[in-house]
């Protein structure tokens, strides 16, 4: 096994060093060893993807369709996504110069980061959220400032966004909204995001908002996006691996206005030349034919998140109402006190059940666990068993 030679162990990037390795990752590790855990940390779908999208993945192999495909994306497939946005959103993005093709949504966000922020830039980061912004920002060299939303219901609301902007976000460039959102599964209504783009707009931020769980809302709530309101400025991210349950095949896509566009998809095509061509087949079929896959999946978890809702009430977890995304971000019972990784920790030794601490999520979520409905009812059944029988007993 070579080892690195000595002279060259103090050589790397220096902008490694403020990155935290994820606690959410090594909390889930650690929790993976404890055998029959029953694991409500992950934040993926159980479900398969669609067999009609693996299908035409298959057949795209067979016909030999494996070359670099165009730097933005395949025609078709910008397309595909130009047609999805408007009829989702009713938003018009020009498929050949204002959408770009990305490995995945993370690769989407690593892009935008890397396009618009400089060493010493501030974006402003609503928490608690998926932890993995404040690493990217912090790799481009830029500040993210914490706004801690835990007071209004887990939503930024725009006096808090000006009053942010007048103190310690004074000169941010950018603003990044997790709209439905992980952890707490909130959905800004449409009234508070017109509001949040007045803000915006006078304040001459870019916006970018990660709409990843655009298709998981429930009940009568509705996604919409800033794109709606301020599409001159914002900067638009999704992809497939939520709502078809395709994570795996690392699939997303960036719609954003044709001037930074041009800059977005010159860094994506040097990162990664193209997203792999069979998954980019895939997904203009489920795009173009799998209109009914999202809609199946949203039932399934609104069944899931209702019957885990009103069990964890029954057992003292407060929350607020989630209505997207397939997370609930639970208070956990006065009698447990405040500390969510210590409560987490029991849980999972004890009750052998598997939730993240609320406080690994930025300031606003401690006190708090995030549990997943992304798992078979059965093993929410089974957990919901355990949980009640751990909290009894104490
Ligand atoms: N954004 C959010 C808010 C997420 O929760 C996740 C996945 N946990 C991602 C982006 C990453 O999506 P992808 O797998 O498409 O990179």
């Amino acid at each position: 096994m070579p080892k690195l030679a000595d002279d060259l162990s103090m050589t790397r990037n220096t902008r490694l060093n403020s990155l935290t390795p994820s606690k959410i990752r090594a909390f889930d590790e650690k929790a993976s060893k404890i055998p029959g855990i029953i694991k409500l940390t992950i934040g993926e779908p159980d479900l398969n993807t669609p067999e009609h999208v693996k299908e035409a993945a298959i057949a795209d192999i067979n016909a030999n369709d494996s070359h670099y495909a165009p730097q933005a994306g395949k025609p078709e497939l910008r397309q595909a996504i130009s047609d999805y946005l408007k009829r989702s959103l009713n938003v018009d993005y020009d498929p050949t110069s204002e959408i770009c093709v990305t490995v995945g949504a993370t690769g989407a966000l690593n892009d935008v980061f890397m396009t618009i922020l400089n060493p010493g830039d501030k974006i402003l980061v609503p928490t608690p959220v998926w932890a993995l912004y404040f690493q990217l920002i912090k790799l481009t060299g830029a500040i993210p400032v914490q706004i801690d939303t835990s007071k209004d219901g887990f939503v930024l609301t725009p006096e808090h966004l000006e009053k942010v902007l007048l103190n310690e976000g004074k000169g941010a460039k950018a603003i990044i909204l997790t709209d439905p959102s992980n952890p707490t599964g909130r959905v800004y209504p449409s009234d508070t995001l017109k509001k949040l783009a007045e803000i915006i707009k006078k304040y001459q931020l870019f916006s970018i908002t990660d709409e990843i769980y655009g298709e998981l809302v429930y009940e009568d709530n509705v996604h919409h996006s800033l794109s709606e309101y301020i599409p001159e400025r914002n900067i638009l991210i999704s992809g497939l691996s939520k709502a078809y349950a395709m994570t795996g095949w690392r699939l997303g896509y960036i719609a954003g206005p044709k001037e930074i566009m041009a800059s977005i998809c010159k860094i994506n095509a040097f990162l990664v030349t193209s997203v792999t061509d069979n998954v980019q087949a895939a997904a203009i079929e489920a795009l173009n034919n799998g209109k009914n896959d999202p809609i199946k999946a949203r039932k399934i978890y609104e069944e899931r998140l209702k019957f885990m809702k009103s069990g964890l009430e029954k057992l003292g977890f407060e929350m607020s109402t989630p209505q997207g995304a397939f997370y609930i971000f639970a208070k956990i019972p006065d009698s447990f006190g405040t500390d969510d990784e210590a409560f987490a920790n029991e849980l999972a030794t004890k009750a052998k059940v598997g939730v993240t601490p609320g406080r690994y999520f930025g300031k606003g979520g401690q006190g708090y666990v995030r549990l997943s409905y992304a798992s078979s009812t059965e093993n929410l059944k089974e957990a919901l068993r355990r949980i009640e029988k751990y909290v009894e007993n104490i």
